[in-house]
């Protein structure tokens, strides 16, 4: 379907500043028998999305809510997730995601530094739910009827509810990074961050022939399913949603042909299999124009096997939770030209690599990259240490990861400064090694990271899964590495799994490969 969407530049002029649910009341009245959301053969067109978002927003109040509090919001992607989500925002209520895979420990510790006056859930509250939130004031709220819980379609009643006035440095969502050293920080993204980034997201879609319906995979938890789902409401499209952990590779490509979905956002794993279930006799693909993938690096054969298969672009974008999601990517007029880069700082965005020294580096040499604009976070909910360590004098955040630009502005991830293995004075940074390990054909995923070294301080690990049907030995990957890399980054250590441990939003977990290796070795 044809639509004519919004364009970035009115979602950024006044009257739509302020609060961000006025951009989705304007697709409301724009589109109201446009279809908003589908989801497991459900649907909802914006008119009564519209109603929804209102009725719930009163239900919080008449829960005693007010704008500024906070509330944990923990649901699978669906209709109620976003109903939940845009309710809050226009009630100008703080919603915390949390991750619906959550057990009582995370969730418990989530809400209760979240200070989260209540908990949305879907349906009954879970075991871990109940534990949860045992030793804590939070209560539990639920978005269904007839739920053990308060339901906010019963006690909100008014579908006429006033939007709350909030300024553009209000906080609108407080998601928790994903937390893979240290204890989980607590993002607080303003009405600002998402507007801007919300504009971003429909800019990549004015500027390109991705006109029609959007699709979400990815969990809405995390801040990319997040914007994704909030630019494609905003911009008046039509939504399928499905469940991350209910991947099925074969439903997505169906999704895709019969809704002539343009454009598909994943991550690196999802793209291996989409290719492994691609058939161009049982699926037309021919409007999907780009597939863009984040959060992860993307193994140039993966990349390479889609774009042959597929016929389209796959790109690679890079951001962070802290900021508002997309920070660099590849714009539609420069699809190709740069493989292997993640791109460039997107609009209303600054960016530079610099040394330990925080000097800009020349290009091609490698530093830590540091952003500052408009979708920059206003910091870490109470906790100034970390702000005083991520904010630099000159107000740009500092991401700990390390990479390069090039002299047209293209930037390149090489891994993470916390990642960063340090074995007997060298600096080793793992995507290399992996990037090796991705080129051979029996390896299907590695992770390399550091472990305890009695003599070095550390040592090269890997976990490898080897490709289907192939046989590869820890032997086998040793003797490959050898004439590739520099002694020093040999993998000392090889484990060859048959999975490897993965966070909500499909990260490979090295910290529990790491802490398990160390421990079978006993290793400190
Ligand atoms: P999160 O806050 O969960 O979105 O995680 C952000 C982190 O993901 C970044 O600091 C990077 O380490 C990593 N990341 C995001 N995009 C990429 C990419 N294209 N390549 C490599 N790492 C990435």
């Amino acid at each position: 379907m044809e639509l004519d969407i919004v364009s970035a530049e009115t979602l950024m002029e006044s009257p739509y500043d302020g609060n961000v649910a006025n951009l989705l009341e304007r697709a409301v009245a724009e589109h109201p028998d446009t279809i908003a959301i589908e989801h497991a053969g459900e649907t909802i067109t914006y008119r009564d999305f519209g109603d929804r978002v209102a009725r719930f927003a009163d239900g919080l109040r008449e829960l005693g809510l007010a704008a500024g509090d906070r509330v944990g919001v923990y649901m699978p992607n669906g209709i109620d997730f976003c109903t939940a989500v845009w309710a809050c925002c226009h009630a100008g209520i703080i919603a915390s995601p949390l991750n619906p895979e959550y057990r009582r420990r995370e969730i418990e510790y989530q809400l209760d530094h979240a200070d989260a006056e209540a908990v949305l859930v879907e349906g009954s509250a879970d075991e871990y739910v109940r534990e949860a939130v045992a030793d804590l004031e939070t209560e539990i709220v639920s978005a269904t009827a007839g739920s053990d819980h308060p339901s906010l379609p019963e006690l909100g009643t008014d579908a006429e509810a006033a939007l709350v006035d909030r300024e553009d440095e209000d906080v609108l969502l407080q998601p928790y990074t994903s937390g893979t050293t240290g204890k989980p920080k607590g993002v607080l993204l303003t009405h600002r961050n998402f507007r801007v980034q919300i504009a971003q997201a429909v800019s990549s879609y004015s500027a390109s022939p991705i006109k029609g319906d959007g699709i979400i995979v990815l969990p809405m938890y995390h801040i990319t399913g997040m914007i994704g789902m909030m630019a494609s409401l905003c911009a008046g499209r039509t939504l399928h949603l499905l469940r991350p952990d209910q991947w099925d590779p074969e439903l997505v490509l169906r999704k895709l042909d019969e809704h002539d979905i343009p454009s598909f956002v994943g991550v690196a794993a999802m793209f291996v299999d989409l290719l492994e279930a691609y058939d161009p006799d049982e699926y037309d693909l021919s409007t999907l124009v780009r597939a863009g993938q984040g959060g992860d690096k993307l193994p140039r054969p993966t990349r390479e096997g889609f774009e042959e298969a597929l016929d389209v672009p796959l790109t690679e974008g890079y951001g962070l939770t802290e900021t508002t999601a997309t920070s660099h990517t590849i714009r539609w007029s420069s699809l190709g030209n740069r493989p292997g880069s993640v791109g460039q700082p997107v609009g209303h965005t600054r960016s530079k690599v610099v040394d330990e020294d925080g000097e800009e580096v020349d290009p091609g040499e490698e530093g830590e990259i540091l952003i500052a604009g408009s979708q920059v976070m206003k910091g870490y909910y109470k906790n100034p240490e970390a702000n005083e360590e991520v904010f630099t004098e000159d107000g740009f955040f500092r991401t700990g990861d390390i990479g390069t630009r090039d002299e047209d502005n293209y930037y390149y991830i090489k891994g993470r400064e916390k990642e960063m293995i340090l074995t007997g004075g060298y600096n080793v940074y793992p995507r290399e090694i992996e990037d090796l390990l991705y080129d051979h054909p029996e390896i299907h995923e590695a992770a390399v990271f550091g472990v305890p070294d009695e003599r070095r301080g550390e040592t090269v690990a890997a976990a490898i899964t080897p490709a289907e049907g192939a046989e590869i030995t820890a032997d086998d990957v040793e003797a490959y590495v050898l004439d590739e890399l520099a002694p020093y980054k040999h993998p000392r250590i090889v484990e060859i799994r048959s999975e490897l441990p993965k966070t909500g939003s499909g990260k490979i977990r090295k910290t529990k490969l790491r802490d398990e290796i160390a421990d079978e070795r006993g290793l400190e």
